[in-house]
């Protein structure tokens, strides 16, 4: 969804993966290299002068060698056996001189004429190019021969040695072929402990001896070095070698042949150690490396691993969803940071479940208070709000109870979830449990357990039901009107939250059922609680105009009490108050719910009934009258028979507006009046309306005269 994370992820890790690289790559690196070089030229130094003391030792054996040969051959001169050149004492001196010593091949003699006079192998010849004076004179200078090879390989080199006699002079040469084959194992002997190569060079840079056969080496020739080693790295055939150059010359000597003595190894058995150091250091760079980056990798991951997750998280709030808690998955300053960010998170939670539940709240509060607020109708009003009470808070139980002012005492005037007979008769005095209580206290009241509230076990001491409740008086400004009850069956299941709403609920309530209240003072006459005239004229107005828009009728019943002046005299005005409520409650109960009886003004009453033809209301009307004539008034125990006289009308029937309805059904009463009073009179066109007119007249007149 969003690519950045992606971005970033590798970034640590690649940061993390170069640091870690580079500091401990680079110095191991460095240093390994160091000493890999520096061992190199250590090994390469210690080769090297090992190779001179080597060649040192060579020079020494391979001259010493020579030397004694040749003072051999001189002191055998020397002999009489040899200088009395006697062919046959001669010969057996020298073939026992070739026995005892192996380094002579072949000896012979050479008399004065070029003549080999003995030899130890008969078929030896001269060769064509030897000549007597070049055999003494090399014989006297000491200068060596060149070094020849045998068929079979093997080198050796001819040693001349002149042979004197005090009075003849050079009387012969000696002359011995000597073998070379001494130096290869001299060679072999000196290297035997090491894995250098050995070779002897003659003059021209041929091969004389060599530590093994398959030796090979670069050409030099012995002029090249005289004074100065060659020391150094070399390619021979292909491969490098540390190679030590040292010629015989250089160690003053006397009569030393201008040789070479070479010594060898290849570079990659010399620093074979070097090599393998380089080889560990290199494993220890790899294995460096790859430790490295799994520790980087762990190390980035340590990172990343929580910080994607408090990532994730943080994406959800940012989304607006708070239930996704982040797990705090690191101990250093991430999960600190992931702490603070869930700490934030259950935060925004609360404050938007408060914020959510306030809303919700308030759309309740709003709904209810719509719904009930235009309600003026008590008994529809209380129903309404304990209805919607109840399943806003879900109660299983509920009742709305009023206050009796004038009896101190709560009843119930509607209930749910309770028993009729309860509903009926529960009345509680003020103080009393529960409601009664709360009433007096005007505290509410919230018992989440009732079995354990100590403040309500102090209350209410017996006939304990399990469950939880909530009761809340009902006022207006000061003015007490009764209590609000919820309750369920099972403990601790309302909330601080349902208390609360059920407060506001209540509050509300609390403001409808007094509107309701004092919109019905407004329109009922106090003393007989009849509807009074003012709201009497209302809702004729209202059901003559229903009558119009349904095509339907209205008949109005209009009484009055018989003789109310004597009466009053007789017995006093509060008797007469007595009657006229009395009457009031008789007429209630003669008509029909949808009627509407109301005080007309002083001991006349009236009637409006919707949807009742003329002469249809001549029934109640009878009965209103037959209702009040058969009750039993009494003063002083004494019966006092009241009658009332009643005059009824119907619109459309008969009048056509408000003013003659009100007119013709007044004509009608006046009709029962003059014809003897106690009778019901349906109004009739033939009625004289004026004579009625002018009567009521005179009558208004005498009145106001007294
Ligand atoms: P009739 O109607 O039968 O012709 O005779 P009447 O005596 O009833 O006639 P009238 O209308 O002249 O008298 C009405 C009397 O009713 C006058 C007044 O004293 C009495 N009255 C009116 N209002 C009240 C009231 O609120 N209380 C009491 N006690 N008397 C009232
Ligand atoms: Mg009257
Ligand atoms: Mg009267």
């Amino acid at each position: 969804m969003n690519p950045h994370p992606t971005r970033f992820r590798l970034g640590i890790r690649a940061k993390l993966l170069g640091t870690i690289l580079l500091l401990t790559l680079v110095p191991m690196g460095f240093l390994g290299w160091q000493a890999f070089n520096e061992q190199k030229r250590v090994i390469g130094e210690e080769v090297t002068r090992s190779h001179q003391e080597l060649s040192n030792l060579l020079a020494h054996g391979i001259h010493e060698n020579l030397e004694a040969t040749r003072r051999l051959m001189t002191a055998i001169t020397d002999l009489d056996v040899i200088k009395g050149l006697d062919p046959v004492v001669a010969k057996d001196f020298l073939e026992s001189l070739l026995k005892n010593y192996p380094i002579f091949k072949l000896i012979y003699l050479v008399d004065s004429n070029r003549k080999i006079m003995v030899s130890t192998d008969p078929n030896v010849t001269l060769p064509p190019d030897w000549s007597f004076t070049n055999a003494v004179k090399r014989s006297y200078q000491g200068s060596l021969s060149d070094v020849d090879k045998t068929p079979e390989g093997n080198p050796y080199m001819t040693l001349e040695s002149i042979i004197k006699s005090p009075e003849k002079g050079v009387i012969g040469v000696l002359v011995a072929e000597v073998d070379l084959l001494y130096i290869r194992d001299l060679l072999k002997n000196a290297l035997k402990r090491s894995k250098s190569q050995g070779l002897v060079l003659d003059e021209t840079g041929a091969i004389i001896a060599q530590s093994s056969d398959e030796v090979k080496t670069f050409h030099i020739s012995g002029a090249e070095i005289v004074e100065n080693d060659v020391t150094g790295v070399r390619d021979i055939a292909g491969e490098q070698y540390l190679i030590t150059a040292v010629s015989l010359k250089k160690f003053d000597f006397y009569l030393a042949p201008n040789w070479t003595i070479v010594l060898q190894i290849p570079e990659r058995q010399a620093f074979q150690a070097a090599f393998e150091l380089r080889q560990r250091v290199l494993s220890l760079l790899i294995a460096t490396t790859m430790v490295s980056l799994v520790l980087a990798i762990l190390m980035a991951n340590s990172f990343i691993g929580p910080l994607l997750n408090l990532i994730a998280g943080a994406r959800h709030i940012g989304a607006g969803d708070f239930t996704r808690e982040i797990q705090v998955t690191s101990h250093d300053e991430i999960g600190e940071l992931t702490a603070t960010f869930e700490e934030m998170r259950t935060n925004l939670r609360t404050t938007r479940a408060d914020l959510d539940h306030r809303i919700n709240e308030l759309d309740i509060l709003y709904k209810v208070g719509k719904d009930i607020s235009s309600i003026l109708d008590f008994t529809q009003l209380q129903n309404s709000i304990l209805e919607k009470v109840v399943k806003v808070v879900r109660a299983e139980k509920g009742s709305l109870m009023l206050l009796d002012e004038a009896e101190k005492s709560l009843s119930i005037g509607v209930a749910f979830g309770l028993s009729e007979e309860i509903t009926r008769e529960a009345r509680v005095g003020l103080g009393e449990p529960v409601a009664g209580y709360v009433m007096e206290s005007q505290r509410p009241l919230f018992v989440e357990d009732v079995e354990r509230d100590h403040e309500f076990l102090a209350i209410k001491k017996n006939n304990i039901m399990r469950g939880t409740l909530m009761s809340v008086p009902l006022q207006a400004k000061d003015k007490m009107l009764g209590v609000l009850n919820v309750s369920r069956g099972d403990p601790n299941t309302f909330t601080d939250k349902d208390f609360h709403l059920f407060q506001s609920l209540a509050t509300q309530a609390s403001i409808a059922i007094e509107n309701a209240r004092l919109y019905r003072y407004a329109v009922t006459d106090e003393m007989t609680r009849l509807y009074n005239h003012r709201y009497f004229q209302q809702r004729l107005d209202e059901e003559l105009q229903r009558a119009d828009r349904y095509d339907s009728k209205v008949s109005l019943i209009l009484l009055d009490v018989d003789h109310f002046k004597k009466f009053n005299d007789t017995y006093g005005h509060q008797e007469g108050d007595r009657v006229l409520k009395t009457v009031a409650r008789l007429l209630e109960k003669s008509v029909r719910e949808v009627d509407i009886p109301a005080r007309y003004g002083g001991e006349e009453f009236i009637v409006i009934c919707p949807e009742k033809d003329a002469e249809g209301s001549m029934v109640p009307a009878q009965r209103i009258r037959t209702a009040i004539e058969g009750f039993d008034f009494r003063i002083g125990g004494a019966r006092v028979p009241i009658t009332v006289s009643l005059g009824v009308s119907c619109y459309p029937e008969q009048a056509r507006n408000k003013f003659d309805l009100i007119l013709f059904a007044d004509t009608a009463l006046y009709t029962s009046k003059e014809s003897g009073r106690n009778r019901a009179t349906l109004y009739d066109p033939a009625m004289r309306i004026e004579e009625v007119l002018a009567k009521k007249a005179a009558k208004k007149k005498e009145k106001d005269g007294h």
